[in-house]
């Protein structure tokens, strides 16, 4: 048998279990089945032969179902009625014994007569007859007998109805049994040096372990290939676009705009900027293309960082690209690029030329701005997906910054570096040269997602906050206490009075039928004309015009409105240093992060803030996730330790969604439990890779199969590496 050979090669699967396996796992071949890891194991105990036992002792006893009875009692008093089931066991060994359950009248659908099964639980006596009452049941359907008095760990697998856990134990143990052993694509020494298990002790170790200890050994082994090879995919595919792509040499320049920019601010960089500067201008100076991720909690002051480097780009003589999400954002990056860039002179002979480019863009401004991005006559563009548009080319792109990275794609932040420059090709060495990439998230990642997800990226944290902040108050409201909303109103009407601005984030536009919610347009008809007929309260959401919409954020921002009522369209980057309340309705519908960057909105400058979360005013009940996360909300303003708490709540699965993040599926590792493995291999790969970067090593051909086998296809397609 081979691991490449179809799953019915296998005894006991046939056209029905071939079917069920493809369709309920995507398992086709043998390999793919004994790569269905178990999700845990129960534990037996030790199994004892029915004549062994001591009557008050817990024991394991295996035996086949003979017969079933059931009966009714009635319910007396206040007790309830009870459904008993009893079914006659014959011991696998002789004898016989009884196994009850209460009110659990499927377990005779489970165990019908003739099914072989462990049952585990509390030895007792009845009549004479040996009786276990509601014991913890193990089905073995066909499996060798024998073989399982020996283990007392059974593996517990994901299954279903149509393809139960024991069917999955059985041939999985049966195609272990006649495959040859796994050969090692880790070398002895890596084994050694790591601690590790041997690929067939892991393989067969955690489906078969005789103990704890060895099914632990074999799933840090396993985990431990998982992440190398991730991490040595994104590593080799990182070499091979620093080989093939020379990037442009972007040197920041002492007396250039960058410094004249710095000089021009108000305050000084926090200590966490000035780090990134230098971190960045290493990446700037060398003709490789930079690839980093600025990562830095609400208000850490990315967007000073972005324009600095941007301007390094234009003091050698290119071009500069801002790439946001959303057209709020971009013409809040504008207008915040034009104002700050000031001292400078923006859009006035011999200053610098900034243009906006969205879908909005009219056609004929359009073609204005393409026109001269090609020409060069632009030096910096703040723009949404629009300039990843085919025609959008620039005379000699230097730096590309694109914010909120995790609302793009992967295959998105590939095409804007791809735009390379009109006259790109060099006459010298005829290669493309690629622009320095920064890369920014406000999204806080913990440190091991960030490891994973950007294994191939450098990654700058600022970690620190600008001077002066207080920290935002965050208090949370339920129906319980319906007073303080009226409460609230009031103090919104005060902070109004005192000069300071609220924000109002409902889930919905428009009223909806089919959800249960607060929508933007009621709340913004009821504050207006009832709450505040006194104050300037305005609506932004999505689905408004795009110029409508501006042009309300402009009042707001400029302090004619006292309160906005919006959507999550506020949600990222929008910079209104005057807000300093954030109320959130039916706060139990958004996820941490998102509450996160909501309540980012305000605190932005030296005043008191204060964030009030609605929550379970449209629902029943809150669910146990939503109330973790809100508490979480609630008690701490630090994005890093949200992350976390996120991951916990969430697990990887969510937030990985293999596709949108062009990641692989991780079977078996957890970002959280297996940090250090992270940590581990990322190091390896990058020695890996470092020293020969297109792992052409005889030394790497295993493991250079190993990336490619497990990732065909994915992760921007590893494949593609062999061929292109
Ligand atoms: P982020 O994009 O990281 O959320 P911003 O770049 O929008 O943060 O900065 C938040 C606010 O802090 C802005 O109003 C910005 O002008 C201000 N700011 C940035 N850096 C500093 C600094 N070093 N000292 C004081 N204020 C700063
Ligand atoms: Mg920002």
């Amino acid at each position: 048998m081979q691991l490449t050979d179809p799953v019915e090669v296998i005894e006991g699967i046939g056209t029905k279990a071939r079917a069920a396996l493809r369709k309920q796992f995507g398992i086709t071949t043998v390999g793919h089945l004994v790569e269905h890891y178990p999700r845990r194991y129960r534990d037996m105990g030790e199994v004892m032969d029915v004549r062994d036992v001591t009557v008050g002792e817990p024991a394991t006893l295996i035996g086949t179902v003979i017969d079933w009875s059931q009966r009714r009692t009635s319910g007396r008093g206040r007790g309830r009625a009870l459904t008993i089931s009893e079914a006659k066991v014959r011991g696998a060994g002789g004898g016989s014994f009884a196994v009850t359950f209460f009110n659990q009248p499927w377990q005779q659908r489970k165990l019908p007569p003739g099914v072989t099964a462990a049952f585990s639980g509390k030895v007792e006596t009845f009549r004479g007859d040996l009786k276990l009452t509601t014991p913890e049941v193990q089905v073995l359907g066909g499996r060798d007998l024998d073989g399982i008095e020996h283990q007392r760990l059974l593996p517990v697998y994901p299954a279903t109805d149509a393809t139960p856990d024991w069917r999955l134990a059985q041939w999985i143990e049966a195609a272990l049994d006649q495959l040859p052993p796994f050969p090692d694509h880790l070398p002895e020494r890596l084994l050694d040096e790591q601690d590790l298990v041997t690929l067939d002790d892991a393989m067969r170790g955690i489906h078969l372990p005789p103990d704890r200890e060895t099914a632990a050994a074999a799933r840090r082994r396993l985990v431990f290939d998982e992440l190398f090879t991730l991490q040595l995919g994104l590593q080799w595919r990182r070499a091979k676009l620093e080989s093939e792509l020379a990037g442009k040499a972007n040197t920041p320049t002492a007396g250039g705009r960058a410094d004249a920019f710095l000089a021009s601010l108000p305050f000084a960089p926090t200590g966490a900027q000035s780090r990134s500067f230098d971190e960045i201008a290493g990446d700037l100076s060398s003709d490789r293309p930079m690839h980093r991720l600025l990562q830095g909690d609400v208000g850490s002051g990315k967007t000073l960082v972005a324009v600095w480097t941007m301007l390094c780009a234009v003091d050698n003589g290119r071009q500069a690209a801002l790439m946001v999400p959303t057209e709020v954002l971009a013409e809040q990056h504008l207008r915040t690029l034009t104002e700050q860039l000031a001292p400078l002179g923006v859009n006035v002979l011999d200053g610098l030329r900034v243009e906006l480019l969205t879908s909005s863009t009219t056609t004929t401004n359009k073609r204005r701005i393409l026109g001269e991005l090609l020409a060069g006559g632009v030096d910096l563009v703040v723009g949404t997906h629009a300039l990843l548009e085919e025609g959008v080319r620039f005379a000699d792109l230097g730096v590309v910054v694109i914010d909120e990275q995790h609302r793009f794609g992967v295959s998105q932040r590939v095409a804007l570096k791809e735009k390379g420059s009109a006259g790109g090709v060099d006459l010298f060495d005829q290669r493309e040269r690629l622009p320095d990439v920064l890369v920014m998230t406000a999204t806080p990642i913990p440190r091991s997602l960030a490891l994973t997800l950007y294994g191939d990226l450098d990654v700058t944290v600022l970690d620190e906050l600008p001077p002066g902040r207080k920290p935002i108050v965050t208090q949370l409201i339920t129906p319980a206490e319906p007073a303080r909303r009226e409460k609230l109103y009031g103090f919104v009407r005060e902070q109004a009075a005192a000069g300071f601005q609220t924000y109002v984030v409902c889930p919905l536009v428009e009223d909806s039928d089919a959800l249960a919610a607060t929508s933007a347009t009621a709340m913004h008809r009821h504050l207006a004309d009832e709450v505040f007929p006194d104050l300037t309260v305005e609506l932004v959401h999505g689905q408004m015009r795009s110029d409508d919409k501006d042009a309300a954020m402009q009042r707001f921002r400029r302090g004619e409105a006292q309160v906005l009522v919006a959507t999550t369209v506020i949600e990222v980057g929008v910079d209104v240093s005057n807000a300093t309340v954030m109320v959130i309705e039916d706060a139990e519908r958004f996820g941490i992060s998102q509450l996160h960057q909501l309540r980012g909105r305000v605190g932005r400058g030296a005043d008191r803030s204060y964030c009030v979360l609605f929550a379970g005013w449209n629902t029943d009940e809150l669910t146990e996730d939503a109330s973790e996360r809100l508490a979480a909300v609630a008690a701490t303003t630090d994005g890093f330790e949200l992350a976390e708490k996120d991951l916990e709540i969430r697990g990887e699965g969510q937030l990985f969604g293999a596709k949108q993040s062009g990641l692989p599926d991780l079977k078996l590792a957890r970002l959280q439990r297996d940090h250090a493995i992270i940590v581990a291999t990322r190091d390896l790969a990058r020695a890996v890779v470092a020293e020969d970067p297109h792992l052409t090593a005889p030394a790497n051909a295993s493991l250079r199969a190993e990336v490619l086998r497990r990732y065909e296809g994915g992760l921007d397609d590893f494949a593609a590496l062999e061929t292109g």
